[in-house]
């Protein structure tokens, strides 16, 4: 029997990840630990980031936490320069902090939405991706950038507009700098997942009626939401020299919703 303790497919490696204390952030933290590598875990939670590094002590230096806010260009390029600056490389970025929108239909969403959602989902995405991007050509990395972007950046039914604009941006700006840069080494790719058991959709007090009412229209494929640890197994993959070949694209994980 093997696992990825016994096979560290990512030893030695440095990786980044945004959101990391919660969800499918910290899942994959745990998975790219268990695989082998260093992991800055980046995040607004403090308080999450506090706990993460308690729950997984074992790791020792092996992980470090940095509190960021992604909507702000300074705090993702120190991100980068702590890992770099910690493990002497980074290999790795996963582009995965977000939010949602209250499922807000155009004629419901108000300027503040769509303004902090294209912050949190949209630039911290391109801040991340860009310093990455900079950062690998500089040293010669043929790097990974893993941007988590959505169901909801390939089909329309499945969030509000605002996290649907930023999802679909995140898609294309994934598939710009798989395809400006292939000739380089560097992969950038994205994850699509459906829905999933996290924190996401906790603050979400006041779903839009009409909003909600699309989202679950044609709920077919799927008969239940995903877990963190669906997610972060295709992370791990996309990250993994296994995926070496694979650029520019879109990894749905969504249990079959959208396959009808
Ligand atoms: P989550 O709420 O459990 O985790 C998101 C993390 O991002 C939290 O720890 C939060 O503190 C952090 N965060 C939020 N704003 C931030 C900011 N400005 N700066 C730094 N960190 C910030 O939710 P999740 O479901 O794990 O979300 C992770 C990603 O997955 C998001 O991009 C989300 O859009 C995407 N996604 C989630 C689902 C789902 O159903 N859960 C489906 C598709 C895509």
């Amino acid at each position: 029997m093997s696992d990825a303790r016994t096979n560290p497919i990512l030893a030695g490696q440095t990786a980044v990840i945004t959101g990391g204390a919660s969800g499918i952030g910290k899942s994959i933290v745990q998975r790219f630990l268990e695989a082998g590598a260093n992991c800055l875990a980046a995040d607004l939670n403090e308080e999450a980031l506090d706990a993460l590094k308690q729950e997984f002590a074992e790791y020792g230096d092996k992980l470090d936490t940095v509190k960021v806010d992604v909507s702000r260009r300074e705090d993702v390029e120190a991100m980068v320069d702590r890992a770099v600056d910690t493990y002497g490389q980074m290999d790795i970025i996963v582009n995965n902090a977000g939010i949602m929108d209250n499922l807000l239909p155009i004629a419901e969403m108000d300027d503040d939405v769509w303004e902090r959602l294209m912050k949190v989902n949209l630039n911290s995405v391109m801040y991340g991706t860009r310093k990455a991007v900079r950062y690998f050509l500089e040293h010669e990395i043929a790097g990974v950038i893993i941007n988590t972007a959505s169901l909801s950046g390939l089909c329309a039914g499945r969030g509000g507009c605002a996290y649907t604009a930023s999802k679909f941006a995140v898609v294309g700006l994934t598939k710009n700098v798989a395809f400006m840069y292939a000739d380089t080494g560097i992969r950038c790719n994205a994850i699509c997942p459906g829905n999933t058991q996290t924190n996401i959709g906790v603050g979400m007090r006041q779903p839009s009626e009409r909003g909600m009412a699309k989202a679950t229209t044609g709920y077919a494929g799927a008969t239940r939401s995903g877990t963190p640890e669906e997610i972060s197994a295709a992370a791990l993959f996309l990250a993994s020299d296994q995926a070496g070949f694979i650029n520019g694209e879109t990894l749905t994980i969504d249990g079959g919703w959208s396959a009808y």
